[in-house]
């Protein structure tokens, strides 16, 4: 009932020459993907992989937007500029926005709005960190964010997606075991059916953190992971294909 979704957060990497190989290579590989695929470059490269990927089934996200419509607020982009230049989805709250650019749950909330009211899907990122999962808090942590996030959303609630990401997993090398994260995935889901039992049925839920080929299939094949956020890997068109055919 949910299709899979593999992301491609290609973070602050690449040239335009690396950005364009890349892009070309996914979508010339695209007919031995079966799941929903998305990748998301910098600012400054989406009008050109928009191009790029155009008439493909590849789909176009952006990493980060700002809460704003429009107005002098130097150096953010709007979600409808993000929609006018081929976006159709946008990562917001990833870790490495919470803890390196102090954004917090009332921002992420702020920006979420504003992405549903443009027609855009947020890729909503939640996770602990290792200290918390130390602790004991993990779910208390996901759970929080992911009803501060949410809280008072009703336009296009159903079409949000969540990434479950473990900041000690994330760029580290170490994953998540797959009975760990589906453990997670099936206690988001559980948070979701406290808002509605339909929506929680509804909402794909992402693994990502140090996801590779060779962890892929084990990962997705849990009940409750509708895909993933591949970081490092989704630089590589051959990581990140065969990424995706693990998705289905
Ligand atoms: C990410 O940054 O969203 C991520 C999952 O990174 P990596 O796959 O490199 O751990």
């Amino acid at each position: 009932m949910r299709k899979s979704l593999v992301a491609g957060n290609w973070k602050m990497n690449g040239s335009l020459e690396t950005v364009d190989a890349l892009a070309e290579g996914i979508v010339q590989n695209q007919a031995e993907i079966g799941c929903d695929v998305l990748v998301c470059p910098v600012s400054v490269h989406l009008d050109r992989v928009s191009r790029l990927i155009d008439g493909s089934l590849v789909k176009l996200g952006a990493q980060n937007c700002s809460d704003k419509s429009s107005g002098a607020y130097t150096g953010e982009v709007s979600a409808e500029m993000l929609k006018e230049v081929g976006c159709s989805f946008v990562i917001l709250g990833h870790s490495e926005r919470r803890t390196l650019f102090s954004e917090g749950d009332e921002l992420i909330r702020n920006k979420l709005l504003s992405v549903l009211d443009a027609g855009l899907i947020p890729v909503l990122c939640v996770g602990e960190t290792l200290d918390e999962r130390e602790q004991g808090v993990a779910e208390a942590v996901v759970k929080a964010q992911v009803l501060a996030a949410l809280k008072g959303v009703t336009k296009n609630l159903e079409s949000v997606v969540v990434a479950y990401e473990p900041v000690w997993a994330i760029g580290t090398g170490l994953t998540a075991t797959p009975e760990q994260a589906q453990a997670m995935h099936a206690f988001i889901r559980s948070v979701l059916a406290e808002i509605s039992e339909e929506l929680s049925l509804k909402v794909r839920i992402l693994y990502g953190g140090s996801v590779k080929p060779e962890n892929a299939r084990e990962i997705f094949g849990q009940p409750d992971i509708d895909g993933g956020l591949i970081g490092g890997a989704s630089l590589k068109v051959k990581d990140f294909i065969s990424i995706c055919q693990a998705a289905g």
